[in-house]
């Protein structure tokens, strides 16, 4: 056992006030690995309070524990969150890397007195946690959070240490993060833990259904519309992409769910190997990258627009306007095209 967890869990021996945070706009991996998490130290006895930064989406709503959830951003939790986190003596970091991953949070974190714990599986962390459970040969944070429970339990059977609302909420980051078990990042360990955790109980079907087939009709409609009208495909860049203005949301009464997972639509043109999609929200310019093998969108998003992520999915934002900021796309692609052509 390696030395952060011999430390964490004597730490852990006395009851502690533990505040568990993830990445703005938190998908079910920032969620599920956090609750899943939660729920366990707090049958430890611990006092846990869950903040996220911002909202997160509607199909996230049935995710067992969801209800204790804060949202910092929101006027009527935000001081009972720096109260909590003034009072914390351990913040766990889950799913992000850096603390501008926060929005108006981070600075609240980066100045909070208790000792920090960061699990995550995003590329160059930044050095902000005392412990850091960090893999990025992990799928997903939900991964590393059922092995560190699993490591601290002296590796008993998930039965015996995870209740079927916890699986859920692990296989629901797992799934997610893995594209549903296709993605390049499935190893063996991926579907060791699902099967460990599938002796709960948890039925992995309808967590699927619950978070993929649960959608509004407006949702459909959406994509129905973006994929007809809005698709673009650059062959001799293997590259398609997408941009969304502020009117066509809100034409469509589009909430920041009815975007997520749009942007994979794009790989599924034969021959293409990235996928970006441009999405013009609230004065800033919010964009995703997917790519497959090879191509890293991650190098991509941080060179030229102030994000990262891992190889194959990543974002980033700009201020400048939506038309700007695919010019800037458009200009720097002919710069990855002979590492596009070689992708295989
Ligand atoms: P998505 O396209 O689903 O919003 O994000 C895909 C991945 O890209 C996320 O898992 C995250 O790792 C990364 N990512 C998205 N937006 C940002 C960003 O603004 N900054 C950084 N550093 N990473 C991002
Ligand atoms: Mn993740």
């Amino acid at each position: 056992m390696n030395q952060t967890i011999q430390e964490l869990i004597a730490f852990l021996s006395l009851p502690q006030k533990i505040i568990i945070t993830m990445h703005r706009d938190p998908d079910a991996d920032a969620l599920g690995s956090s609750l899943g998490w939660a729920s366990y130290l707090a049958g430890k006895g611990h006092e846990v309070t869950v903040i996220s930064p911002t909202e997160y989406t509607a199909n996230l709503r049935w995710l067992p524990g969801i209800e204790q959830v804060l949202i910092y951003e929101k006027a009527s939790d935000q001081g009972k969150c720096k109260r909590k986190i003034e009072e914390a003596t351990l913040i766990c970091c889950l799913d992000f890397s850096a603390l501008s991953r926060l929005k108006d949070l981070g600075k609240v974190v980066q100045d909070a007195q208790a000792i920090k714990l960061l699990v995550d599986h995003h590329l160059e962390p930044e050095h902000f946690a005392k412990w850091m459970v960090w893999d990025t040969n992990a799928a997903a944070t939900a991964q590393l959070i059922y092995a560190l429970v699993k490591e601290m339990e002296g590796n008993k059977p998930a039965q015996e240490i995870f209740d079927k609302g916890m699986a859920e909420c692990l296989y629901a980051g797992i799934m997610t993060d893995t594209g549903s078990f296709r993605h390049g990042n499935v190893t063996p360990a991926v579907h060791l833990a699902v099967a460990d955790l599938m002796l709960t109980g948890l039925d992995t079907s309808r967590v699927h259904r619950l978070i993929y087939d649960n959608a509004p009709l407006s949702r459909l409609q959406f994509l129905g519309y973006v994929l007809s009208q809005k698709l673009v495909v650059l062959p001799e860049y293997r590259t398609a992409y997408m941009v969304l203005t502020e009117a066509e949301l809100q034409k469509f009464n589009s909430s920041t769910g009815e975007t997520e997972g749009i942007v994979n639509y794009g790989l599924q043109v034969e021959n293409v190997v990235m996928s970006a999609m441009f999405i013009e929200r609230k004065g800033e310019v919010k964009i995703s990258f997917r790519s497959v093998g090879s191509f890293s969108v991650r190098d991509l998003a941080s060179t030229h627009f102030n994000g990262g992520g891992h190889k194959n999915a990543s974002g980033g934002r700009s201020e400048q306007s939506v038309n700007d900021t695919v010019a800037t796309f458009l200009r720097v692609l002919p710069s990855y095209q002979s590492e596009l052509l070689s992708v295989d």
